[in-house]
């Protein structure tokens, strides 16, 4: 069945004749239509975020809190509902998109607890008739552009630190995965939200929907997650009116196994640093640096894990590996496995597009003996693909997982406390998992350096993101 899915424009559900299809990854079904905004609607949902900024602004933190509560609740009771719509639109199994709604969820009580604690400070002042206060104050009106590859978790990290800052916030998701931002839209209005404070506007014209927000001034802040060359264009923009900005953008994560790592950890977290959401994720592992001692060993227990991992239907029982998004991202991954094959690479799992009558589906595949001059080595692969490249020293192999315009997640294996310190120390990446494969969560600072981003979501210093710092300086203290 096709479901009609409404806009939600500044505090209003609205139509329009034109729609846009969200097509099932999965069965290359239509699973919805969607009004396809455009600019009007975007200027609305603006209109309405500005005139009820000041009001939101005011709002004690502990209702700010309590509607973060409530909507954190909402979401909670309706996981399945939220988890099903997720890997109809996104392709990801059915588990998965449970713990992605349970990530969600985390952004918006995280937040809801930082709410009250937006904290000043008092500066010792130089003159006895002088104190120094610093008080922090919401950004404004601000504005998230959003990817499909986490249809709820990405939206929640940036809707959560921008209500709990005093922030109202106009969301323009992914024209792939706009359903799970729209019932996310409809669990803020029943959670109490006033009318204007959060608007989800979709449309099948990025660049169009992004420059009314882009070209007005009364837009204070924009957060974006998505690839590293809309990034950049979106911080060109920004700077004709100095917006605030935060950019969580790609990334091209090495995976380091030193001998003296316990295999088989690094093995079961190398599955799931590679393979949770099908690959497509900005902090997937995509070069694997395996230590010559034990190359054989971890090549042969890698193969076996992902032989094991079961292509399909997300929504079937027993699916660990997903469809890829679209045609294109196919063709990206399939790209990406000729050019290593071709310059010498060897195929160990998969390799080929899975035969299926429909679905965009590519299997978990491993490279051996990849190279630094292949594509894979320094590109995005964005799929469920392995490549694995042998090293003998730590300096060798901190120099090459550095060898990247990225700087996002590393993951590395091994038991010598030393070692993680130094790798900990120069390895340029923001993310870092020692002996852990899923190292993101809600209170810590996740986001990456050089171009990976700017700023940092979730924990203490996410919400700052949100918020303005001044500087009273009050004098006439001293007694007359
Ligand atoms: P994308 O850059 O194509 O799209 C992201 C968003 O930008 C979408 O809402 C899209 O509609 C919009 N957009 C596209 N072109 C635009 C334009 N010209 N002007 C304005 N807006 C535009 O990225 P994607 O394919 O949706 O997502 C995949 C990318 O996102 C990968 O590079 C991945 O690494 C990155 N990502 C990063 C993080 C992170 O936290 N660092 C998380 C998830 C995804």
């Amino acid at each position: 069945m096709v479901e009609k899915y409404q806009l939600f424009v500044g505090g209003e559900w609205v139509d329009k004749k034109e729609t846009f299809d969200v097509i099932n990854p999965a069965t290359e079904e239509i699973i919805a239509k969607v009004p396809n905004a455009g600019k009007e609607e975007m200027k609305l949902a603006v209109e309405a975020a500005v005139h009820i900024q000041p009001e939101w602004a005011d709002t004690v933190a502990a209702e700010r809190a309590r509607i973060l509560v409530e909507a954190a609740k909402l979401m909670r009771e309706r996981t399945e509902k939220l988890a099903r719509i997720m890997t109809l639109e996104e392709g990801k199994p059915l588990s998965e998109s449970r713990g992605e709604i349970a990530y969600a969820i985390s952004f918006l009580e995280w937040f809801a607890e930082e709410a009250k604690r937006i904290y000043g400070d008092t500066i010792p002042s130089n003159s006895k008739d002088k104190r120094i206060l610093v008080i922090k104050r919401p950004a404004g009106v601000t504005a998230a552009i959003t990817p499909w590859n986490f249809p709820a978790a990405m939206i929640t990290r940036k809707i959560g630190p921008a209500l709990a800052a005093g922030c109202t916030m106009i969301v323009k998701p992914s024209e792939m995965t706009p359903l799970s931002a729209l019932e996310i839209a409809g669990i803020f209005e029943e959670a109490g939200l006033p009318k204007g404070a959060l608007s989800v506007v979709a449309g099948t014209d990025p660049a169009e929907l992004t420059q009314v927000l882009m070209e007005d001034i009364r837009v204070r802040k924009i957060s974006f997650t998505g690839s590293t060359n809309v990034g950049k264009l979106l911080m060109r923009q920004a700077s004709d009116t100095m917006k605030r900005v935060s950019f969580e953008l790609g990334g091209h994560a090495p995976f380091i196994v030193f001998p003296d790592a316990d295999l088989d950890e690094a093995v079961a977290n190398a599955a799931l640093a590679k393979m949770r959401g099908m690959g497509e994720t900005c902090v997937a592992a995509n070069r694997f640096y395996v230590h010559h001692d034990i190359l054989p060993a971890f090549t042969e227990k890698l193969t076996a894990r992902l032989q094991a991992m079961k292509v399909g239907n997300g929504l079937e029982e027993g699916i660990t590996v997903g469809p890829l998004i679209e045609p294109a991202a196919v063709q990206k991954v399939e790209e990406h496995v000729q050019d290593a094959v071709s310059k010498g690479a060897k195929l160990l799992l998969g390799g080929k597009r899975t035969e299926s009558e429909k679905g965009f589906y590519y299997p978990p595949t491993i490279l051996a003996g990849v190279t630094e001059d292949m594509k894979i080595s320094c590109e995005e692969t964005f799929g469920p693909v392995v490549a694995i490249l042998p090293f003998e020293t730590e300096d060798e192999v901190i120099h090459k997982a550095n060898d990247t315009r990225y700087g996002l997640a590393a993951y590395f294996f091994t038991r010598d406390v030393g070692r993680i310190f130094r790798l900990a120390e120069r390895l340029e990446f923001g993310i870092l998992g020692a002996n852990d494969g899923l190292p993101s969560t809600a209170q810590a600072p996740f986001g990456g350096v050089k171009e990976s981003g700017l700023g940092r979501e979730g924990s203490k210093y996410g919400i700052e993101e949100y918020l303005d710092i001044k500087y009273l300086s009050l004098g006439g203290i001293s007694a007359k």
